[in-house]
């Protein structure tokens, strides 16, 4: 109710500063805010998704509301003209109609989109987009080139030169920036209008040149959004669908294949900088009787918490992955020989003090064997060696009693807490 009263108010005040009287000024406004009051309840009625306009359908539902909460304020607003100064209802129903719309449609997405909201967030999101190569700038700078050769050339036609270049930027660009830039468009395509750049003449009775352009840089923002959240869900889609097609269903960490991708990226990253690489193979022990003795998805339980228990421990640079069943692996770059062992080590340890509470308040506990490979170097290493070397140390880890982590004599680890 506050936001109300101080939205009147400021309608009030604002009619109040351009010189109308009170009475008008509240006229006016009850207009204004009947018109908003039907936009606010058709936004409360569509799903938050729809709200954020990454579907071409919630374009067109933002859309329809928009259009209806302009029409009842263009009913209010024309009856009150029709009242004060005596004008023509249809006439002044359709000024108020393209008014409202065209505000509508380009100030509000700002609004919905997804925005940076606080100032810390702004730099951030600022220094990224600076870091953009010329490639990202392209859409960009051929908007402004566009949107500069309408106010140089004027001319009816002027006013869809931005048209390309806007979509351009709709296919490059999120819905945010794209509500942005159509903002930036339709106030210079107003402005050329207003200054009589683009001067028309009225060759309608029923609609009139300004309302015609306001109508047209309306429909020009909407087909710009459509545009726009089309290729957001795209994305959006592409993107799930990489997640599923890279990631454990179970576990959420890295599959097989995508682990191994990742892996050789990881290597080559090893290779450039120079710096050492290793390869951490971890396969929980008797795993077989957590099904046999709790049934499967208490196996999935501890699938689920082994996995996320051991990202937790990782940095982010490391590549973390399930090979398959209750086998883990990791590729880690820079460490020495002797922080190797003491991060497995503290994993293992970390497995062990691990309590998997699955239904019925049970509570699992489990151990890990885990093999170790090492290159001082990583030039010259093919990750497929790496990873047998780890897989022959697993291997010496399980035959040597389990719970133990294990290194292959051949590498050049040599701690002396080892058990193998
Ligand atoms: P070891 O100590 O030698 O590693 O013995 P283990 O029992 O852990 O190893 P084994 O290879 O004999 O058994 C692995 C079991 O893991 C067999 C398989 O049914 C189970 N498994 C594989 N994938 C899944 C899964 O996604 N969920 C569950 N619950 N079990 C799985
Ligand atoms: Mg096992
Ligand atoms: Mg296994």
């Amino acid at each position: 109710m506050p936001g109300w009263a101080a939205a009147f108010i400021a309608f009030v005040s604002a009619d109040l500063i351009f010189g109308s009287s009170l009475f008008i000024s509240l006229a006016l406004a009850t207009a204004n805010i009947i018109g908003i009051a039907v936009g606010w309840y058709g936004f409360k009625r569509i799903r938050n998704t729809d709200l954020r306009l990454g579907e071409p359908s919630s374009v067109l539902s933002f859309f329809i509301i928009c259009t209806a909460a302009s029409a009842v304020c263009a009913l209010a607003g024309s009856w009150t003209s029709n009242l004060l100064y005596g004008r023509d209802l249809s006439s002044s129903w359709i000024v108020w109609f393209t008014s409202e719309l065209v505000n509508y449609v380009i100030v509000l997405p700002l609004f919905l989109t997804p925005q940076p909201r606080f100032f810390p967030q702004l730099i951030q999101q600022f220094s990224v987009v600076l870091d953009r190569p010329l490639r990202w700038w392209l859409p960009l700078f051929a908007l402004l080139a566009s949107v500069g050769l309408a106010w140089f050339d004027g001319g009816p036609g002027a006013i869809v030169f931005p048209m390309p270049a806007l979509i351009w930027c709709a296919l490059s660009y999120s819905v945010a920036l794209t509500a942005y830039l159509i903002c930036f468009v339709a106030l210079g395509k107003l402005s050329l209008a207003g200054s009589q750049i683009l001067p028309f003449p009225d060759l309608s009775d029923f609609l009139d040149a300004n309302s015609s352009i306001r109508l047209g840089v309306a429909l020009f923002g909407l087909v710009t959004l459509v545009v726009a959240s089309l290729n957001a869900s795209k994305n959006d889609k592409l993107t799930q669908l990489e997640r599923v097609a890279n990631l454990d269903y179970l576990t959420g960490v890295l599959g097989r294949s995508a682990f191994l991708k990742q892996g050789r990226t990881q290597l080559e990253l090893c290779q450039q900088s120079g710096t050492s690489v290793s390869v951490i193979m971890l396969d929980i022990d008797y795993f077989k009787k957590v099904n046999d003795q709790y049934g499967h998805a208490a196996g999935d339980a501890v699938l689920l918490s082994f996995a996320s228990e051991m990202s937790k421990q990782l940095r982010t640079s490391d590549a973390f992955g399930r090979l398959g069943g209750e086998e883990f692996a990791i590729i880690m770059c820079g460490l020495t020989a002797s922080e190797l062992m003491a991060v497995a080590e503290r994993l293992r340890c970390c497995v062990e003090r691990l309590e998997i509470t699955v239904g019925d308040g049970l509570s699992i506990k489990v151990t890990t064997s885990v093999g170790l490979s090492h290159s001082v170097k990583a030039n010259g290493i093919k990750l497929g060696e790496l990873m047998t070397e780890a897989d022959k140390a697993l291997y010496v880890a399980k035959s040597g009693g389990r719970n133990r982590v294990a290194y292959m004599p051949s590498l050049p680890v040599q701690p002396a807490s080892s058990q193998a």
